[in-house]
């Protein structure tokens, strides 16, 4: 279904499925507020400010109770540091303190928290705050993924898929797992156009963009809409083998839509794929984006309807062409 802004509402995420983690570094007071929390929404816990940065970094909640006072680091300092990182600073915090003056009052502003509730917790208030901030949380989410998305074949858009592939790169170096990335362009699609009208065109990018998504396998993997007739799938703790696996069955399930192309040599539209893969962290994202767009290139030249793939940092190993199916 179109999203429009109207539906938004209707499709967030139930809020009992939303997740709330709760830092303080006093075993009693996390278990308290778990045990009034897990009632209405998943509860996840850490005990100091290091802790919760990992958290979010790996498994992002979508709303932080964090204690002021922890021994570690404070929870201010942690707030700051999540308010500063491009992976964390969507994320609402609610200080859970009990604030004894004015000035800590605004510092709880000043680090990037977004309310406070006072301790000793009233249950009434700590869930209506939740629920309050965990619904502006979800519509924001939904927002941004609507800005995300292309308006004509409904994957990701281009802007989304810079967003998602530079921070997916991050996670990469930071976990120290190899990084795939697929460039796919539709084969002599210019002539698809002026053979069959630019309606028709529109059509088969459609088909093709939803192919594709539904080819993808894992939550973390995505495809966007490149540009024109070209398509990129970001695929994050992938090695060679789960790429040529993946590239293969692209191929494959393109060309079992049997979009008639006449002036194809395949008789049916088909994709010409790159696939660059990085395995160390020394591969930023223009070079593994080069490096796809240069086995894309090498695709087109090799007859097209076929995918090449390489292994960076370049030069290290470079697989040959890999068999173009029949038919
Ligand atoms: P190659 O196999 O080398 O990729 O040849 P090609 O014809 O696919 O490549 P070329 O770059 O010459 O042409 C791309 C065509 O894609 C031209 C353009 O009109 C068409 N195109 C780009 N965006 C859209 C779109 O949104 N809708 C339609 N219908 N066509 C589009
Ligand atoms: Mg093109
Ligand atoms: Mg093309």
């Amino acid at each position: 279904m179109e999203k429009t802004l109207d539906s938004i509402q209707y499709s967030l995420r139930p809020l009992n499925q939303t997740t709330v983690l709760v830092v303080d570094d006093e075993e009693f007071n996390r278990t308290l507020l778990k045990l009034t929390l897990e009632e209405h929404f998943q509860v996840v816990e850490a005990c100091g400010g290091k802790e919760a940065l990992e958290v979010c970094l790996h498994t992002p909640p979508d709303l932080i109770l964090m204690d002021v006072m922890m021994e570690s680091m404070s929870g201010y300092e942690a707030c700051r540091l999540l308010k500063q990182h491009p992976d964390t600073h969507h994320i609402p915090v609610i200080f859970v303190t009990a604030i004894s003056s004015p000035e800590e009052e605004s510092k709880c502003w000043e680090s990037g928290g977004m309310d406070i509730i006072a301790k000793p917790v009233h249950t009434p208030t700590l869930i209506h705050k939740a629920r309050a901030h965990l619904t502006l949380k979800l519509q924001g989410d939904a927002l941004r993924e609507m800005a995300y998305l292309d308006g004509l074949t409904s994957v990701y858009n281009r802007r989304y898929f810079d967003d998602y592939f530079s921070k997916q790169l991050n996670q990469a170096k930071r976990s120290k797992s190899p990084t795939a990335l697929m460039l796919m362009d539709v084969d002599w699609f210019k002539k698809f156009n002026d053979h069959y009208g630019h309606q028709a065109g529109d059509d088969c990018l459609r088909v093709v963009a939803q192919t594709l998504k539904k080819t993808l396998m894992r939550p973390l993997d995505i495809v966007a809409r490149y540009g024109g007739e070209e398509f990129a799938c970001v695929l994050p703790d992938t090695s060679e083998e789960g790429a040529i696996f993946l590239a293969e069955n692209i191929l494959k399930n393109i060309r079992e839509l049997c979009i008639t192309h006449e002036l194809s040599q395949f008789g049916h539209v088909t994709l010409s794929i790159g696939v660059a893969i990085s395995l160390s962290d020394e591969m930023n994202v223009d070079e593994l984006l080069a490096l796809a767009d240069q086995k894309l290139y090498q695709a087109k030249e090799q007859g097209r309807n076929c995918f090449t793939i390489a292994t960076g940092p370049q030069k290290k190993e470079e697989s040959p062409l890999y068999e173009r199916p029949s038919g």
